[in-house]
């Protein structure tokens, strides 16, 4: 079936004038009349919401393994989160940010490297965007190669088997389906509370900053605000991280809270603790004023580029009709969903962000699979379900932290410290051997053993590798490996990571 929006697009992009108006105006014949013939309602299997990791993974399967008639709905980029305002960009600028690391570093080791001109964040950034518009491209190409039907519009539920769609150009599709995925994802906020808070942006907004700012401040102790600090930093921004309490990634590890406060001090990024904002002025050259509080009193930080807000996220939930169709939500707004993904509501589902148990797109991409496996796969997958315990995560600081398993605390209080063996390792990677001491990072490993036999239940490592580092440590400890285990395999020399196996 010819998507229309997708007839439209690809109107705009074609390279002549003149074939660009006559296909604009065929387009326009085309639609007026599908307008008039378009089907009042489509049916299908399948009714993915939201064209995000989640959506989009659960419905190839569905569709390209099962095929099961399968329609995708998104209101913007395929992709989601991940691919347009996440951890995709965010990479690339963490690479950026990574160069300029070694850039400096290099000299340690003998180049005289010169740089004639600052970071060319508007070159950058035009190119990152380019690759997301051709990652944005590929999805829609792999939804086709796959069988999905693609709808760009905004879809909420008019029943618990029927959605209403809003199409690009107005116009209403309705759907009913005998299965429908909500897969929603969420959106960052913005405080309502402090004045002038307008006046910053957020995670989205960071991806949309054309010129490098020569000051930025950050609001938020998760990780989103930790990577952009340091990706900032890096860069050569002055950067201000302010936070509520006196250290951030608070979810994470004692250990590397501490490693990681110390070396963005070390680092020279100003981190206000114990801040809050109270109020946001914009003068007249632009740039903004804040207005605080932190550890050390009263304050005013001013001549700031961009302020950012990364205070957290909320479900994409406020126009999906979910009361139509009865499905319940906890008290932040997030869809309730068991752990095979059913809501409350016979054969509606929910994964990824918007249930929001662990919000990273390798979850969500695999609770979509699994999903699509138990309703339109064989016999054998009718259990199927996502396990969420052990899921290994990193954070893309400066430098990098991986984490799996129980921090120390939680394992404390799940097993008792008496049935515990913590093995802990801090040293100076061979990296920096060259270096003087104020360049030398930290590196910092803990490993949590439970019970007689040593079973590994957590893991925390902080240094340079640790996000590459973490996914073949993460298979051992998802098999159940124990000390001996890491101990019985011969370490590779030198790396920092042998210091994993050869733990005392
Ligand atoms: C700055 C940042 C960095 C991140 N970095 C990482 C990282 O390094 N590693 C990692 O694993 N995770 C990272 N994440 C998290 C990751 O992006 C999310 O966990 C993931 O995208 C969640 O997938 P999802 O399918 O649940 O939702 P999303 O990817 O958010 O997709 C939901 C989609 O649904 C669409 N939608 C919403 N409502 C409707 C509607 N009514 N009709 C039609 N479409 C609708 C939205 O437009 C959106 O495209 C990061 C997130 C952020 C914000």
């Amino acid at each position: 079936m010819l998507n229309l929006s997708l007839f439209a697009r690809a109107t705009s992009a074609a390279a002549s004038k003149t074939a660009n108006s006559r296909l604009t105006s065929l387009s326009r014949q085309f639609s007026n009349t599908a307008a008039i013939m378009a089907p009042a309602e489509k049916t299908c299997d399948y009714l993915v919401i939201g064209g995000g990791s989640g959506g989009l993974a659960s419905a190839r399967r569905a569709s390209g393994y099962y095929g099961a008639k399968t329609i995708a709905v998104e209101s913007k980029r395929l992709g989601g989160t991940c691919v347009n305002v996440g951890c995709v960009p965010k990479k690339v600028t963490w690479n950026a940010a990574a160069l300029a690391e070694a850039i400096h570093d290099s000299k340690a080791y003998g180049f005289s490297v010169e740089q004639s001109a600052p970071f060319d964040w508007p070159m950058f950034k035009k190119k990152r965007d380019a690759y997301i518009t051709r990652l944005n491209g590929i999805y829609e190409k792999n939804l086709g190669n796959d069988k999905v039907e693609y709808i760009h519009g905004r879809a909420h539920l008019t029943s618990n088997n029927e959605a209403e769609i809003v199409l690009d150009d107005g116009t209403k599709q309705t759907v009913k389906a005998k299965k429908i995925l909500l897969a929603v994802g969420g959106h960052p906020t913005i405080p309502q509370n402090i004045p002038g808070s307008e006046y910053g942006t957020n995670s989205d907004g960071f991806f949309e900053i054309e010129r490098q700012p020569k000051k930025v401040a950050i609001v938020g102790a998760g990780y989103i605000a930790v990577e952009f600090a340091g990706m900032f930093h890096a860069l050569g921004t002055e950067t201000h991280l302010f936070i509520r309490h006196d250290k951030f990634l608070r979810a994470f590890d004692p250990m590397v809270q501490d490693a990681i406060v110390a070396e963005y001090e070390r680092q020279g990024i100003h981190i206000h603790k114990q801040s809050s904002q109270s109020k946001v002025e914009k003068d007249s050259n632009g740039r903004l004023t804040i207005h605080y509080k932190d550890k050390d009193g009263e304050g005013q930080l001013s001549e700031v580029d961009n302020l950012i807000w990364a205070i957290g996220r909320s479900p994409e939930v406020e126009d999906l009709g979910l009361e139509k169709a009865g499905v319940k939500q906890d008290d932040k707004g997030r869809i309730i969903a068991d752990d095979y993904q059913n809501t409350n509501v016979e054969n509606i589902y929910s994964l990824g962000d918007v249930v929001g148990k662990v919000e990273l797109t390798p979850v969500a991409i695999a609770a979509g699979r699994k999903l699509s496996d138990r309703l339109f796969g064989p016999e054998k997958f009718r259990d199927s379900k996502l396990d969420y315990n052990l899921i290994p995560s990193v954070v893309f600081a400066h430098p990098e932290v991986g984490s799996i398993g129980l921090t120390e605390p939680e394992a404390v209080e799940k097993y008792g410290k008496d049935n515990l063996k913590i093995y802990t390792t801090s040293f100076t990677a061979m990296y920096y051997a060259m270096m003087e001491p104020e360049d030398k990072g930290p590196t910092k490993y803990k490993l949590i053993c439970h019970g007689p036999d040593e079973k590994v239940v957590g893991l925390h490592i902080l240094g340079l590798g640790s996000g590459e580092m973490l996914q073949g440590f993460g298979v051992a400890i998802k098999m159940g490996a124990t000390k001996a285990d890491f101990d019985s395999c011969v370490a590779i020399h030198p790396t920092s990571a042998e210091e994993l196996v050869t733990l005392k």
